[in-house]
């Protein structure tokens, strides 16, 4: 600054007005008010909301609703968002012209500053209304509580999204209305576990139905289902149940469940069940 007021100075042989009158120009046009009143005045999205949601293993698997309060603000309906009470309606403002932008000239130790500011009297809009509405008090907007009933899409998993395009509040100056996102969590289930769209589950089975197979009742989602256990069956056989898995929502791809086999000692032996695998043991080959 001083360096340019001393260059300005030489140049004209006094502080006159010519030279910081450029001066005022270049602030206007660096700093000028009217840049950060186009940014206050910019379209602005409104307010998103983020909430989570805990949905069991079968509520992930098939889908579901669910229902969440929020409190948004919206544009008031008993004035369809005008801010003017029924019949009224806004006047141009006088102090602006309507242009909602006031030119001010300040004047300073380093010259005369021109800038742009929003127009007080109508807060930028360019019109006054007479009568406010009585709903949002001229306003325009209301704050209200909203309860959005929203579809989970079937096969969404632990760490997922829904959002809501749109649900949130009202934006601003044109602006579109905030987002909804609804973060989900998927409690773990006692028996399957999720990868992608397949469903793990382990089986387990007793040395009999190992040695000499046989039909097998498996939890599948929504129920179970049985399946033929071959003889011979060793620990950690895996079986895949084709189309067992998980649906995507509106897809077609469809996972598979995975049963993998665990052959269970018994935990305690009543005296026939001793005496039976006694004999076993005698005529058993030893590993
Ligand atoms: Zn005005
Ligand atoms: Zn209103």
């Amino acid at each position: 600054m001083y360096d340019l007021r001393g260059h300005a100075a030489s140049q004209s042989g006094g502080y006159g007005d010519f030279g910081f009158g450029g001066l005022g120009e270049i602030f206007d046009t660096f700093f000028g008010g009217a840049f950060s009143d186009a940014a206050s005045r910019a379209p602005r999205q409104g307010e998103n909301f983020r909430l989570k949601t805990r949905l069991t293993f079968e509520e992930a698997a098939f889908g579901c609703t669910r229902e969440f309060t929020i409190r948004r603000t919206e544009a008031c309906q008993e004035c369809n968002g005008t801010g003017c009470a029924e019949g009224t309606s806004p006047l141009k403002c006088t102090d602006c012209g309507g242009s909602g932008r006031l030119r001010r000239v300040e004047q300073s130790i380093f010259g005369r500053f021109s800038h742009v500011v929003r127009c007080p009297r109508c807060g930028g809009t360019g019109s006054i209304i007479t009568v406010p509405c009585s709903h949002c008090k001229g306003t325009a907007q209301v704050t209200v509580s909203r309860t959005l009933r929203t579809q989970i899409p079937a096969g969404i998993d632990n760490g997922g999204q829904v959002t809501l395009r749109g649900k949130g509040s009202l934006g601003a100056h044109g602006g579109a209305a905030g987002d909804v996102h609804i973060a989900v969590e998927v409690e773990p289930h006692e028996v399957f576990s999720r990868d992608g769209l397949d469903i793990n589950c382990e089986l387990p089975i007793n040395f009999a139905q190992a040695a000499l197979g046989g039909e097998v009742a498996v939890p599948v989602l929504g129920g179970t289902t049985s399946i033929r256990i071959p003889s011979n069956t060793q620990t950690g056989k895996m079986i895949r149940l084709k189309g067992k898995g998980i649906q995507e929502a509106g897809g077609k791809r469809c996972g598979d469940q995975i049963v993998q086999v665990r052959v269970v000692t018994p935990k305690k032996l009543d005296p026939d069940q001793r005496r039976l695998f006694e004999e076993l043991a005698k005529i058993l080959p030893t590993e």
